[in-house]
């Protein structure tokens, strides 16, 4: 694709890159059939090629975004799927997070919309605020329906609708905390709690937990860390998310230097996703050789576990599982099919739902700002994941679990705790009613 910036907008590293990635794509439209968003909406707009001309005109127009961009990279998911199809190697996802930062600065939006971006910003990634609020939400649930009913409030009374009628048991992982390995100790990892996924699924780590250290890998937990930055920088608050990875990397950067770790861990693959890129957020920040190294030592939990031969199941677990990859993983991080392969060997029957390509719709924060078009990728989910048969679904981030439990009558879990039940750990709670 030919660009026609001025050499002094060039100087701006931001469109540098941009012009970069602009100057691979051929127009060839691959992309466009593997689009969620435009395979609902059939407009070239709401898909990879239209978007990436619209980022085009926007980034050498300079100047503040327009409503027609705004619209339509709004409508983004971030899957990611356009990446994996595309032949020419487009790095989409840098050139949206360009493009989600010019709008985010720019461009015009109602009061209402900022306000709901600020405090989805400021809520989210506090694990205590996000808590309390989750809380209040359960009282204010009844008011659902007259939400939904106005044009407006629908992202409100889309929140009501994921906010869980009950909290969980919160986290009780402390900051510097240490948990041996079994026998002989094979690694060492950091463990990252993240922020969401401490409030909603503090279960999840302690299945890694006892997982990993059944499985000769000690585990330590690092003290002052936070949210990894996703949920900002998918808004287009990249200054935020730079802050957040700073503090991370403060935090891990110590341990990992003391301790001599060999894998930081993380159980949520949106996390993971950024934090394996802490090396592109802040490459022209001081701490760029820190971030780079911490990318390096990233790992999703599901691709650690590819290099632990884990214990056999001492009995067939028979279950059947529908394994939804996130895009997160499959698109962002390339692994899809090694999770299923572990639970397979674990002794669950693994089916892989008929379009697993596309994204369930939660994607961060989407589920919240552009409710319907993630209601409608949720309902052809479901529909995808019943014909299979399962009896539970199975999938490895947060998010994506929040929007699948959302009106399912499967439970959902996250892999790590059907591998850890399958080796000695205890029944998932969700599936305290399967027999
Ligand atoms: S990231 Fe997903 S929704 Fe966005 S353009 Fe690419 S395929 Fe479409
Ligand atoms: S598949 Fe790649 S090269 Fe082709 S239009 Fe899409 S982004 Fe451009």
């Amino acid at each position: 694709m030919q660009t026609r910036f001025e050499p002094a907008q060039l100087a701006a590293p931001a469109i540098a890159e941009a012009d970069a990635i602009l100057r691979k794509c051929v127009h060839c439209g691959f992309c466009m059939a593997t689009c969620p968003t435009y395979r609902l909406t059939g407009d070239e707009r709401d898909g990879p090629r239209g978007r990436i001309y619209l980022i085009k005109e926007m980034l050498e127009a300079g100047g503040s975004a327009g409503p027609e961009v705004t619209h339509h990279l709004d409508r983004c998911l971030t899957c990611l799927s356009c990446m994996t199809t595309c032949p020419s190697g487009v790095d989409y996802l840098h050139l949206a997070d360009i493009a989600r930062t010019r709008i985010h600065n720019t461009a015009k939006r109602r009061p209402f919309e900022r306000l709901l971006r600020w405090l989805l910003a400021r809520l989210l990634p506090r694990p205590g605020h996000f808590a309390a609020t989750l809380k209040l939400a359960r009282f204010a649930k009844p008011l659902t329906p007259l939400l939904q009913a106005m044009a407006w409030s629908r992202p409100l009374a889309a929140m009501l609708r994921l906010a869980p009628f009950r909290l969980p048991a919160p986290s009780d992982l402390k900051g510097g905390e240490r948990f041996g390995a079994s026998g002989l100790r094979r690694a060492r990892v950091l463990l990252f709690q993240g922020c969401a996924q401490r409030v909603l699924a503090a279960r999840i780590n302690e299945a890694a937990i006892r997982l990993m250290t059944r499985h000769g890998v000690e585990v330590l937990i690092a003290g002052d860390e936070g949210c990894c930055g996703a949920l900002s920088l998918h808004m287009g608050r990249e200054d935020e998310a730079r802050d957040l990875a700073a503090r991370n990397i403060a935090s891990w950067y110590g341990t990992v230097n003391r301790a001599g770790i060999d894998a930081l861990v993380i159980t949520a693959s949106g996390c993971g996703s950024l934090i394996r890129d802490y090396g592109h957020l802040m490459a022209r920040s001081a701490i760029s050789g820190q971030a780079a190294r911490l990318s390096d030592l990233a790992l999703d939990i599901t691709a650690f576990l590819e290099d632990i031969p884990l214990d056999d199941p001492e009995t067939p677990m028979g279950l059947k599982v529908a394994w939804h990859p996130p895009c997160s993983l499959q698109h962002g991080q390339k692994i899809k099919d090694a999770p299923a392969r572990m639970l397979q060997r674990a002794g669950f029957e693994v089916y892989l739902p008929a379009d697993s390509h596309l994204c369930c719709g939660s994607a961060g924060v989407y589920n919240i700002l552009q409710p319907e078009i993630a209601d409608r990728l949720l309902r052809d989910k479901q529909e995808n994941i019943g014909r299979t048969g399962a009896d539970i679904i199975a999938t490895a981030n947060i998010g994506c679990m929040t929007q699948l439990a959302k009106g399912s009558q499967l439970p959902v879990v996250h892999v790590v705790e059907l591998l850890d039940w399958a080796t000695g750990g205890p029944k998932p709670q969700a599936l305290a009613r399967l027999t």
